[in-house]
């Protein structure tokens, strides 16, 4: 299998190519040339196979530089039962004969971004053999929260690789500081910058485009590489849980092989529900891709309309991991319904940059209609989810997964489509202590890790081992920078 650039200028790569590069030199986003398909018969041998025999059978139709071997042995370490506290790994939770949660945060950070990151950084290590690279990778992420915690513990003792990760002084949880300020590992460095998010992030794209950086670090054996949701690495292990959790609605009789169900999706940087549509494109039988995003809707527009607007109030919301204007995975998105059109998806992303909008063609628009359907959640409306569903179902969900629940429910009234529906659950309640909480009407909200224990005391249920822990973690990282010392950093945590 070949990967070519959305944006026509990058040649054709192989996979582990792919990996290693993360973006194409040409700005767009790597993308397999054609999509395999699975069978009916794949999805009934499935039913009586381990959550890793089934990921490293799918994986392996895109990973052809890889043996199944290799894909397995990957697949084992990522989806340990020492990493996910569930042998399911990926488990559906039945809540009526038409909808099931898909539990996609039972990995060691509590989060769905898990599920990719414990694969990635095997993909990429075994990428830097394949492709005879000599260096060491180290990779840079500037994070508001998840991807940084969930990166580290994906990365961490990883061969050849570093990882660096920068997050904002003031935009980030307790829970979440503490998460990463603790992590372990021999290969790790967290550090944090005075500032919001846009300092993190800025400060980490000028470290990227520093040539004094790049030779100094050539010079010591590294090579600068990325972790961000646009690499291939971390939409393909997103493909395998739609596959799996559908081939067990089949196992437990739920439906029968061939029915049509409905993914609904909480959506940001459009990785989770791409992962989705390349399952349906599979051939798995998905029927309506659900698009749900918080007060920052510019993916309901644009599902609606086929323009896209970012210039826009940005909202900051209770299910921060939405807060995004500009979904880049997107892009491979227009790529396949323009007919493979670069020339076209590249206009788009220039109007995007210069003017902050643009306007999709109409054949483009009839697709998306056939395929999506979209809505969004208030932070009001996801609290009156969260205490609905664990008032009437004893169901607790985090304020991402209530904006998904919220957006079925409006689906359902409007359409009067029930068709069976997986929607993706993408972090645990306790990750977000405070706003659920405070959406079960909790007054005198504790903080740091008392929360976690508040909120098992008022649910009866425990917090996550690797939350509750954090209480007796030594503090390993306990830095704070301004963004101008940046560069200094990264010399002294390579050392
Ligand atoms: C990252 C994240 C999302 C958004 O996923 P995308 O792949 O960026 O669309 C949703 N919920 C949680 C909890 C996340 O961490």
């Amino acid at each position: 299998m070949r990967y070519i650039s959305t944006r026509g200028n990058s040649g054709e790569l192989t996979a582990a190519q792919a990996i290693m590069q993360g973006l194409a030199p040409d700005g767009g986003l790597l993308t397999p040339d054609s999509v395999p398909t699975i069978s009916g018969k794949t999805i009934v041998d499935f039913t009586d196979m381990s959550y890793q025999k089934r990921a490293a059978s799918i994986m392996g139709l895109y990973l052809d530089d890889y043996t199944q071997e290799e894909l397995l042995r990957y697949a084992g370490n990522a989806y340990s039962t020492e990493k996910f506290d569930t042998e399911a790994i990926a488990p559906l939770h039945k809540l009526s004969d038409s909808v099931f949660c898909l539990e996609l945060w039972h990995g060691p950070t509590c989060a769905f971004k898990d599920m990719a990151l414990q694969m990635l950084p095997q993909l990429l290590s075994a990428a830097l053999v394949k492709n005879q690279e000599q260096k060491t990778a180290c990779i840079l992420v500037a994070t508001s929260g998840d991807t940084g915690k969930a990166a580290l513990e994906g990365f961490k003792n990883v061969d050849r690789t570093r990882i660096l990760v920068f997050y904002p002084k003031d935009g980030v949880s307790d829970i979440q500081e503490l998460q990463m300020k603790t992590q372990e590992g021999k290969n790790v460095g967290v550090c944090a910058v005075v500032g919001n998010f846009d300092d993190a992030q800025s400060g980490v794209k000028k470290l990227f485009n520093d040539n004094d950086l790049k030779k100094r670090l050539s010079q010591m054996g590294y090579f600068l590489s990325s972790a961000n949701s646009i690499n291939w690495g971390r939409v393909l292990p997103q493909i395998v849980y739609y596959i799996s959790a559908y081939s067990d609605l089949v196992r437990d009789s739920e439906i029968h092989l061939g029915d049509p169900v409905n993914i609904c999706v909480p959506t940001g940087n459009f990785g989770n529900i791409l992962a989705a549509y390349y399952a349906k494109c599979m051939g798995l039988p998905v029927a309506k891709l659900i698009c749900a995003s918080n007060r920052n809707n510019v993916l309901t527009d644009f599902l609606t309309t086929g323009k896209y607007n970012r210039k826009r109030t940005f909202y900051n919301t209770i299910s921060p991991s939405m807060d995004i204007l500009i979904s880049s995975n997107l892009e491979r998105l227009l790529f396949d319904f323009s007919g493979k059109d670069s020339a076209l998806v590249s206009e788009y992303m220039r109007k995007l940059r210069t003017e902050g909008e643009y306007q999709v063609s109409d054949p483009i628009i009839d697709k998306m209609h056939s395929v999506f359907a979209s809505g969004y959640s208030t932070d009001e409306e996801a609290k009156e989810t969260i205490a609905r569903m664990y008032r009437e179902q004893s169901y607790l969900i985090d304020p991402h997964t209530a904006d998904a629940f919220k957006v079925l429910s409006d689906y359902r009234r409007r359409t009067g489509d029930m068709t069976p529906c997986i929607v993706a659950s993408t972090a645990s309640p306790f990750k977000f202590c405070d706003s659920v909480l405070d959406a079960l009407g909790i007054k005198d909200i504790k903080k740091g890790t008392a929360m976690l224990e508040q909120l098992a005391e008022v649910t009866g249920r425990p917090a996550p081992a690797p939350l509750a822990s954090l209480k007796t973690k030594k503090v390993i990282f306990d830095q704070s920078i301004t963004k101008e010392h940046m560069v200094d950093k990264v010399m002294e945590m390579l050392g």
